[in-house]
C-alpha cells in the first residue's frame, strides 16, 4: 500500500456529491484536501456498475441514480458552480425539451421542460382553471428569481411553512391539475400533503426554469470529474478507505482514524457520511455533539427506492418505450398511495419507468437498451430480514417491476439479458445511508433546509456536507451543500487567523 501523507488541511469523510463538491472548492482555493471513501468507486449514489452478459463480451453500464438533474442552463446556479470549479468543461450534457410523461387516471401528458410551454399546455387542457394555473406559474416565476441567491426571496419565504397541497390550493383547486403538478413528488420523496412547498418549488423550478439534463455517461462521469479537479489541485481521493472514527482533542476535530490506513490529521473534518452516523458512530466523543444529535434524532428520514436496472436486447424506443422518463400514477389518492408505501404494498403505488437510451444515446451496447423501473420505498421494511425472506421479497419486487415493463414491451421478459434490482438494503449497503434513505431527512415543512442539522456542527472543526444537512438532497442540492460548507470553512479559517493576529 502506497504511503500517504498523514497531515492535511482538510479531511472529507465520504465521496458523495456533497463531499466531492466541498473538497473541490477547498482544493481549488489552495487547501490540501484528503477525501476518504469506503467504497471502491467515488460518488456515493452518483456512481455506476457494470454487468456482463453471460457467455458474451457484451457489458451494460448502469447509472445507479441519475434520472435527470436541473439548473444547468447557462446562467443558472449549477451551471455557474460547476464552471467555477472547472468541472463543467469535463462533462457533456444532454438537454431535453420534454421533462417527463405524466399519466394518471384522467390524464396522460408529455410535460414540457419549459415552464411557459407547460403553463400553456395546462391552460389548453383545463381552460376553466386557466386563471388559477397562470397565477400558480406566475408565483413560481417570482420564487425562481431567487435562484443562486444567498437567501430565499419573499415569495419563497412565504412557502416556508406550507405543504405543497396547501400551496397549490392557494392558486387552483382541481385534483387533476394538483396531481399533474405534483408528478415529481418521487424526486423529493413525500406526497403533496406532507412535502414542503418551499423545497418542492425549488426542485420544480430547477427543472422547469433551469432545464432538464442528463450527464453524458452518467453520474460516475460527474464524480470522476470532481476527483480529477481535486487531485490536479493537490488533493487526494483515497478509495476503499473506511473512516472508523472522527478524532477530537480538547473538544475540537483534529483528524480521523481509518480501519486500514491508520490516522490522518487535519484541523478541519467535513463529514459527507449520513448525519446520524456521523454523530452516533463516527465522532469519538458523541457527547460533544449532543445538540446536533438531538436535532437529528427529532427529524423524520426520507424514503428509499426500489429500482430495477434492466439490460434489454433490442431498441426499446422501437419496441414501445418512447419515453425517456414516465411517471404512472394509478390514483389521485396520494394518501392511499402513501399508506401503501408504508406497508410495503408496492403494487398499489405509482412507478417511474425510463428508457435510458433516450437520456444517453449511444451508451448502451449496440442494438440493446438500458431500462429502469422504480417505485419509492420505506427502507425500514427491508431491515432485519433473514437471507431467504429477503431473497423472496426481492424476487417478488423484481417480477413486479418487470411486469410494468411488459405492459409497454410485451415480450420484454424474453429480451432481458441482465437485470439487477436495487432494494433499500442495496442502497444502504453501498452508500451507508441508514435504511437506504436517498434524500437524507424527509422534506416536511418542519425538516427541510434550515431545520436540518447545520453544516457547521457544534464541534469546532467538524462540518457536514450532503443530503443530511442544509440545503438538502439530489444532485443539485448536495453539490450546493458542498459549496455552502466550503464557504463556512473559509469563514472560520479567516476568523481564526484574524484572532491569531
Ligand atoms: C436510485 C436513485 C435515484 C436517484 N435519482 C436522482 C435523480 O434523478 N436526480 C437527483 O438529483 N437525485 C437523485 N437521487 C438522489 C441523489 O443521488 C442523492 O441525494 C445524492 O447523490 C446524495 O449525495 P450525498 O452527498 O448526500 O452523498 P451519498 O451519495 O449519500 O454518499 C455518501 C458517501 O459517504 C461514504 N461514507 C459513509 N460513511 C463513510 C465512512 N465511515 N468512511 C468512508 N466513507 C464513508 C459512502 O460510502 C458514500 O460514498 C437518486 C438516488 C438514488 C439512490
Amino acid at each position: 500500500m502506497k504511503s500517504i501523507d498523514q497531515h492535511w488541511d482538510v479531511i472529507v469523510v465520504g465521496s458523495g456529491l456533497g463531499g466531492l463538491s466541498a473538497a473541490c472548492r477547498l482544493a481549488k482555493a489552495g487547501l490540501r484536501v484528503l477525501v476518504l471513501e469506503q467504497h471502491v468507486l467515488p460518488g456515493g449514489y452518483a456512481h455506476h456498475f457494470l454487468r456482463k452478459v453471460k457467455g458474451s463480451d457484451i457489458v451494460y453500464d448502469f447509472d445507479v441514480a441519475l434520472h435527470q438533474t436541473g439548473n444547468l442552463k447557462p446562467g443558472r446556479s449549477m451551471h455557474r458552480v460547476l464552471s467555477e470549479l472547472g468541472v463543467l468543461e469535463r462533462i457533456g450534457l444532454n438537454e431535453f425539451d420534454i421533462a417527463y410523461r405524466s399519466r394518471g387516471p384522467a390524464h396522460d401528458l408529455q410535460i414540457p421542460a419549459d415552464a411557459s410551454a407547460y403553463e400553456l399546455l395546462l391552460c389548453e387542457k383545463f381552460p376553466e382553471h386557466a386563471s388559477g394555473v397562470k397565477d400558480l406559474f406566475a408565483t413560481l416565476r417570482k420564487i425562481d428569481e431567487g435562484d443562486g441567491a444567498e437567501a430565499p426571496n419573499l415569495e419563497a419565504m412565504q412557502t416556508m411553512g406550507l405543504t405543497l397541497e396547501d400551496f397549490v390550493a392557494q392558486h387552483v383547486r382541481d385534483e387533476r391539475i394538483a396531481a399533474i403538478f405534483a408528478t415529481l413528488w418521487g424526486y423529493i420523496g413525500l406526497i403533496p400533503s406532507k412535502v414542503s412547498a418551499f423545497m418542492y418549488a425549488m426542485m420544480w423550478t430547477s427543472y422547469h426554469h433551469g432545464g432538464c439534463f442528463y450527464i453524458k455517461g452518467g453520474g460516475q462521469v460527474l464524480s470522476n470529474a470532481f476527483v480529477d479537479v481535486i487531485e490536479e489541485n493537490g488533493g487526494k481521493v483515497l478509495l476503499n478507505t473506511e473512516v472508523a472514527k472522527i478524532l477530537t482533542e480538547a473538544g475540537r476535530a483534529v483528524g480521523v482514524e481509518t480501519v486500514k490506513r491508520g490516522i490522518f490529521r487535519a484541523p478541519v473534518v467535513v463529514s459527507n457520511a449520513a448525519a446520524p452516523l456521523t454523530y452516533e458512530r463516527l465522532l469519538d466523543r458523541p457527547e460533544l455533539a449532543e445538540a446536533d444529535r438531538a436535532v437529528s434524532d427529532a427529524l423524520p428520514r426520507s424514503v428509499s427506492i426500489h429500482q430495477a436496472y434492466i439490460g434489454l436486447r433490442g431498441d426499446a424506443s422501437k419496441l414501445g418505450m418512447t419515453d425517456r422518463g414516465a411517471f404512472f400514477n394509478p390514483t389521485y389518492d396520494f394518501e392511499a398511495e402513501w399508506q401503501a408505501l408504508e406497508k410495503g404494498e408496492f403494487r398499489k403505488q405509482g412507478w417511474l419507468i425510463g428508457n435510458h437510451n433516450l437520456a444517453d444515446p449511444g451508451h448502451s451496447p449496440a442494438g440493446r437498451s438500458i431500462i429502469h423501473v422504480a417505485t419509492m420505498a420505506d427502507g425500514r421494511l427491508w431491515t432485519g430480514l433473514d437471507e431467504n425472506d429477503y431473497a423472496a421479497k426481492k424476487n417478488e419486487l423484481e417480477q413486479y417491476l418487470i411486469d410494468r415493463l411488459c405492459e409497454l414491451i410485451p415480450d420484454a421478459r424474453e429480451r432481458i439479458e441482465v437485470c439487477e434490482t436495487g432494494t433499500p438494503h442495496t442502497m444502504q449497503r453501498y452508500s451507508w445511508n441508514p435504511d437506504g434513505a436517498i434524500y437524507g431527512y424527509a422534506f416536511t415543512p418542519e425538516s427541510h433546509s434550515i431545520f436540518r442539522p447545520q453544516p457547521r456542527s457544534s464541534v469546532p472543526g467538524l462540518y457536514l456536507a450532503g443530503a443530511w444537512t442544509f440545503p438538502g438532497a439530489g444532485f443539485s442540492g448536495t453539490m450546493i451543500s458542498g459549496q455552502n460548507t466550503a464557504k463556512l470553512v473559509f469563514e472560520d479559517m479567516e476568523g481564526r487567523s484574524l484572532a491569531q493576529g
